[in-house]
């Protein structure tokens, strides 16, 4: 009988990794994620299954907590087929190789002052090498669509659908026979809102003996999106007001765009002040480029802004700061200066020393747009830590924090459980990328709403189709 096992993502939000093991036929693993926050240091644990048996791996969107331990998976063996969006492979290449380059570049600084201390022999050298995220791109890569099958062997299809959460995002339905019963197992990924910036609303599936749904957020429902826009908006300018920067850590897929986008806006509506608005984050400046190239996968308001003036993202407020001087540059304004830059979770990346330099300052803000997970920098700083130790250096945190909630790539709990009442016929419902506090609440919902069998998938368990 076919089983699936769970190799992270389970009672946990990052590290996804699920296997599926049919009778008859191929090994297919579906996503390969990276941990974050507490989880982080598990990324040194070997895998709990062999690579090189694995023949496909399905991908369910590129980011880093679904694809971060692909290169590792190459290293060890992993020579399979690959299946996923074509704009998720080439997202997948910027996150994946930009990421590798940061690490190496730490590595190397941190390697240089451990050498001056004799401390060398304690200092870890990345997971993965700049070589090692390349040969993931010279894998067999086979392109999805969206709502196109491709048989995997015969007996055995997978479809793509779109997950509405990132661009490429997707829905995974895989579909078997086995002893004479036709089976359909659906891997939500991480689903969109109904209501999103940029994306389209999620495509729905039609059946699912098995469904493993993320639960991110199925405790709760997000608030109004137009209140977090308009938060968003008077705390920009305000800020431009009294003669500060505003400072936004912000993740290079999907968040950026978005920001840009509202940025425009107020732009063209005249709500913005006179400013200068720095995207200093070279994997988030070709994250947009991305997102640019494939317009038609994105939503009818993001298309209407290339009507507008023939781009989607681009105003003439807008910076790149590809190069590190152009970064540089950027600590010679005074004011009046908007900066986007990574990291998301300011655990590393060029929004550090923006810190250094701005958080200090009382006139300045830092706005949060995203999750921030517990144990990083970020989240210290929304629970109100007083100062931070940044390149050696006590800095206090005088900025004003600002926690903007209610901008999400993910569903809340309406989302989810509209997108689950489409099926026309759903069996067993499996909660996984998710805390056990939300998972517990979101089982509540479902049972009362749906009337399905839930399971909240653990760790390795085997759960047989
Ligand atoms: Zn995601």
């Amino acid at each position: 009988m076919a089983y699936i096992q769970s190799f992270r993502a389970a009672e946990t939000v990052t590290g996804s990794c699920h296997l599926l093991h049919l009778k008859k036929g191929p090994k297919i693993l579906i996503d390969c994620g990276y941990f974050q926050g507490r989880d982080e240091m598990r990324i040194l644990e070997p895998f709990d299954f062999d690579p090189k048996q694995v023949d496909i791996l399905l991908i369910t969107h590129a980011h880093l907590d679904h694809i971060g331990r692909i290169p590792k998976l190459v290293k060890e063996g992993f020579d399979g087929r690959v299946i996923a969006l074509r704009a998720t492979m080439d997202l997948a290449e910027v996150i994946l190789i930009d990421s590798a380059k940061i690490a190496e570049e730490d590595y190397k600084s941190a390697l240089k002052k451990a050498k001056r201390s004799g401390q060398e022999k304690s200092l870890r050298p990345p997971v993965y090498s700049i070589d090692d995220a390349k040969a993931v791109f010279d894998l067999s890569i086979q392109y999805a669509c969206y709502n196109k099958a491709i048989q995997l062997v015969p007996g055995v299809k997978v479809s793509f659908r779109n997950a509405g959460h990132i661009l490429g995002s997707a829905t995974i339905q895989i579909e078997f026979t086995e002893e004479g019963l036709s089976k359909s197992v659906v891997f939500s990924g991480d689903l969109g809102s109904r209501k999103d910036l940029i994306m389209p609303a999620p495509s729905f599936v039609k059946r699912a003996d098995a469904l493993y749904i993320e639960s991110t957020y199925g405790d709760r429902d997000h608030r109004c999106l137009q209140e977090t826009v308009d938060e968003f908006k008077e705390s920009i300018i305000n800020t431009l007001e009294n003669q500060g920067n505003v400072l936004i850590p912000s993740f290079a897929i999907e968040r950026t765009q978005e920001i840009l986008l509202i940025l425009k806006q107020m732009y063209y509506n005249k709500e913005l002040p006179v400013c200068k608005v720095f995207l200093d984050s070279p994997m988030a400046i070709r994250a947009t480029q991305i997102y640019t190239n494939y317009h038609g996968e994105l939503n009818a308001s993001a298309n209407k802004q290339l009507l507008r003036d023939g781009a989607i993202f681009n105003f003439p407020y807008l910076q790149y700061s590809l190069k590190d001087k152009d970064s540089m540059l950027i600590n010679k304004e005074e004011s009046g200066c908007i900066i986007i830059a990574g990291s998301g979770m300011c655990t590393g990346g060029r929004i550090l020393h923006h810190f250094k330099h701005r958080l200090w300052d009382p006139r300045n803000s830092i706005l949060f747009v995203g999750y921030q997970v517990l144990g990083t920098q970020g989240r210290q700083m929304i629970d109100g830590i007083e100062s931070i130790q940044l390149y050696h250096e006590n800095i206090r945190v005088n900025a004003k924090i600002h926690m903007i909630n209610g901008f999400s790539a993910h569903a809340d709990q309406s989302d989810l459980l509209a997108w689950m009442e489409e099926f026309e016929k759903l069996d067993k419902v499996f909660l996984i990328h998710g805390e056990p506090d939300k998972q517990a609440i979101f089982t509540k919902a479902i049972k009362e709403r749906l009337h399905n069998p839930v399971h909240i998938v653990k760790y390795s368990e085997k759960i047989y189709i």
